[in-house]
C-alpha cells in the first residue's frame, strides 16, 4: 500500500523548534512568557489592523471567550451558520444559550443574507433580539462581508467572526478576523498553521485584550491571595505552543500560496469534467486561502457520487471527506430552531473536500489525478453507452 495521503497535515517550516529551544533555555516553560507576546504580536502585524491579539488553547475556546463579552447568557439566542464544524455552535451552549441556524447562499456557502436577516425578524417579532451572529468563513471562503456587517449594524448584533479556517484570507483586501466586533483563529492540527493545538481571539481595543487574559487565566482579581469575582478559565496558550506558532508564522505567506497551488491544480484537474465544479471565489473582492479545496457534484450530470470519489480515493490511501454536515441536520441540535433551505443540505451531499495540504508533492498529485481520471473516465463510457 502507498502511503497515506492526508487532507490537511501539519507542515512545519524549520525554525519552530529554535523557539521552543529558547523557552527551555530559559527555563519559561510554564504558560505565558516572550513567546505568546511574540506570536500575538505577530499575528496583529500579519492581520494589518489595528487589532490586539490573544493567543488561547483552541480557537473553540475564543469562540467561547467571545460569546462572554458579547454579553450572552442564560437563555439568551444567538444565531449561527449552520453549514459549519460543530465547535463555532458549541459554545452557544456551554453559556446556556439557544443557537438559532441559517442556512447558506451558494457563491460563498456561508450564512445567506436573506435569511440571515428572515430570522432576525422573526425573533424579534416572537420577543427576543438574538444576543449575537456567528458567521463562519468556510474552508477560508470569506463570507459576503458587506451584506453580513450590514444587517448585523442596522438590528445593532454583535457579530463574531468564525476565522479559524480563513486565516491568510482577505475580503476588498482587508485580512479576514478583523471584521467582526471579535474574530476567531483556530491553530489546530489541521489548520493552514499549527502550534498542535490552539487558538486565538482578534479584539479592537486594549481593554477587549485585557479582558480575555483576565478570563482566560482563572479570572483572579488583583490581590495577593486567590480571589475571585467572576467565573474564569484555564484557556490560554502556553510559551511551548506559542514558540511552535511563531516558527510557523515565519512560512503562513509561503503556505497560503501552497494552499492556492493545490486549489489551481484541482481547477486545471476538473476544468473538462462534466458536472464538477471546484468551490471558487465568486468575485475578485474574495481571496481565500483555500484552507481546503473542496468540489461538488451536479447530480443531474454527474453519474459519479461524492461517496463514489470518497471511496476510490480511498482504495489508494487518499483521504478526502464530505464537507461539514450542517447543524441543523445534527442529532445535537434537533430541537434548534432554523431559518432557510436547503442550501447547505445539498452541499453537504453533493460536496468533498480533497487532499488540499500545502506540502503535497508532485508524486503525491500525481496520485490524486489518476484515480479521479479512472473515476471519471467511467462516467464517460457510461455516457457513450447510453447515447
Ligand atoms: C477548527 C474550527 C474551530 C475550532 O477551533 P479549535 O482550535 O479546533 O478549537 C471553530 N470553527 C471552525 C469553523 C473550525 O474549522
Amino acid at each position: 500500500m502507498e502511503d497515506k495521503i492526508w487532507l490537511s497535515s501539519p507542515h512545519m517550516g524549520g525554525n519552530e523548534l529554535k523557539y521552543i529551544h529558547e523557552a527551555f533555555d530559559t527555563n519559561w516553560v510554564a504558560p505565558l512568557g516572550p513567546n505568546v507576546n511574540g506570536f500575538e504580536e505577530d499575528l496583529a502585524q500579519y492581520l494589518q489592523e489595528e487589532v490586539k491579539v490573544v493567543a488561547l488553547s483552541a480557537g473553540t475556546a475564543a469562540l467561547h471567550l467571545a460569546l462572554i463579552q458579547c454579553g450572552v447568557g442564560y437563555g439568551d439566542e444567538v444565531i449561527c451558520q449552520s453549514m459549519t464544524f460543530s465547535a463555532s455552535a458549541n459554545p452557544i451552549v456551554y453559556q446556556g444559550a439557544f443557537p438559532v441556524f441559517v442556512d447558506s447562499e451558494p457563491e460563498t456557502w456561508n450564512i445567506c443574507p436573506f435569511a440571515l436577516e428572515e430570522a432576525i425578524k422573526d425573533r424579534i417579532a416572537k420577543g427576543k433580539v438574538p444576543k449575537a451572529i456567528i458567521a463562519v468563513h468556510l474552508y477560508g471562503m470569506p463570507f459576503k462581508v458587506d451584506e453580513i456587517s450590514g444587517i448585523a449594524a442596522k438590528y445593532n448584533i454583535p457579530l463574531i467572526e468564525d476565522a479559524a479556517e480563513a486565516l491568510g484570507s482577505t475580503y476588498k483586501g482587508k485580512a479576514c478576523g478583523t471584521f467582526g466586533r471579535m474574530g476567531v483563529l483556530s491553530f489546530n492540527g489541521n489548520k493552514i498553521i499549527t502550534t498542535s493545538g490552539g487558538g486565538a481571539l482578534v479584539c479592537h481595543n486594549q481593554h477587549e485584550k485585557d479582558t480575555a487574559v483576565f478570563l482566560s487565566t482563572q479570572a483572579r482579581d488583583q490581590a495577593p491571595h486567590y480571589q475571585h469575582s467572576h467565573i474564569g478559565y484555564n484557556y490560554r496558550m502556553s510559551n511551548i505552543a506559542a514558540g511552535i506558532g511563531r516558527g510557523q508564522m515565519e512560512v503562513l505567506p509561503e503556505r497560503v500560496i501552497q494552499r492556492r497551488k493545490a486549489h489551481d491544480f484541482y481547477r486545471e484537474l476538473f476544468h473538462d469534467i462534466e458536472g464538477v465544479k471546484v468551490f471558487s471565489e465568486p468575485t475578485s473582492d474574495y481571496y481565500s486561502n483555500h484552507w481546503l479545496s473542496a468540489i461538488i457534484l451536479n447530480p443531474n450530470r454527474s453519474q459519479v457520487t461524492p461517496e463514489d470519489l470518497r471511496l476510490a480515493l480511498l482504495e489508494s490511501n487518499i483521504e478526502s471527506r464530505p464537507l461539514w454536515k450542517p447543524m441543523h441536520l445534527q442529532p445535537i441540535f434537533s430541537g434548534a430552531s432554523y431559518y432557510g433551505g436547503k442550501v447547505a443540505q445539498e452541499l453537504f451531499e453533493n460536496g468533498l473536500c480533497l487532499p488540499s495540504g500545502s506540502n503535497l508533492t508532485e508524486n503525491e498529485l500525481h496520485r490524486i489525478a489518476q484515480v479521479i481520471h479512472r473515476v471519471f473516465k467511467k462516467q464517460y463510457h457510461l455516457e457513450t453507452k447510453t447515447n
